[in-house]
């Protein structure tokens, strides 16, 4: 049977489009990407932690994206003055359900958000807005550019499943304005951008990895960023 992938739900709204409707709602790419990559993708509700145990248990692996800023009270910090948008029900959904995940060694794929998410589930922290970091020279919110454009380099480590996939270094797209700052001890820094924002994280026997772009934005027409979602499937696929 195909691997089924829980995706941690997007909560919005209400939404005037929508009848002023709350809305969970994961982008469309992450769902292609999970699929094409032979897994079943499934959205998950992130109101109710009680469900995160059995939830576990069911399923093969775990997807988190993008989406609102993580908030910091998470890591020990009061908001800062450019902290964007944050929803404390779902960073404490994602946070329990990246702990039980590990703990059941099941894997997860962290996008963006989702590898910050995971940074500090496993005790690290993060730069609110990359004001804060000293040496930044890279522009790491690429917008107004489209999505599917890559607009920065990475260089990779070796002797990682991403050095497999894109050898020393590639181009990627990048909308960030947080970023990882203390590296939990959890994982290793995999890839980096020129100004030495962490842009990978990696963890091979508890089975996490983290990127900071958007590969379900740059699949369709750079495939390699496919293999980024393979990595999770197969690993659901070798727990069955
Ligand atoms: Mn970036």
């Amino acid at each position: 049977m195909r691997p089924v992938i829980g995706i941690g739900g997007t909560p919005i709204g209400p939404i005037k489009q929508l009848a002023n409707n709350p809305v969970t709602y994961t982008p469309q790419g992450y769902l292609d990407a999970i699929s094409a990559s032979g897994g079943i993708p499934l959205v998950l509700n992130p109101r109710d932690p009680k469900e995160i145990n059995e939830l576990v248990m069911r399923l093969d692996g775990f997807m988190l994206t993008g989406g609102q800023d993580v908030s910091p009270l998470f890591y020990g910090e009061e908001p800062h003055q450019k902290l964007g948008t944050t929803n404390y029900q779902r960073d404490l959904y994602e946070l329990t359900l990246t702990k039980a995940a590990l703990a059941a060694n099941k894997p997860i794929l962290g996008i963006c958000r989702g590898m910050q998410i995971i940074n500090v589930a496993l005790g690290g922290t993060l730069y609110q807005d990359l004001g804060e970091k000293a040496d930044l020279a890279v522009k790491h919110q690429q917008f107004p550019t489209d999505w599917n454009q890559p607009t920065h380099s990475l260089q990779f480590c070796d002797n990682t499943p991403l050095h497999q996939l894109f050898g020393d270094s590639t181009l990627v797209n990048s909308f960030h304005h947080e970023a990882i700052k203390d590296l939990a001890a959890g994982w290793q820094a995999i890839a980096t951008s020129k100004d030495g924002v962490i842009e990978a994280t990696y963890n091979q026997s508890a089975k996490l990895l983290g990127v900071q772009w958007h590969p379900e934005r740059l699949f369709p027409t750079h495939p390699e960023h496919l293999g980024i979602f393979k990595w999770v499937v197969d690993q659901a696929a070798n727990n069955q």
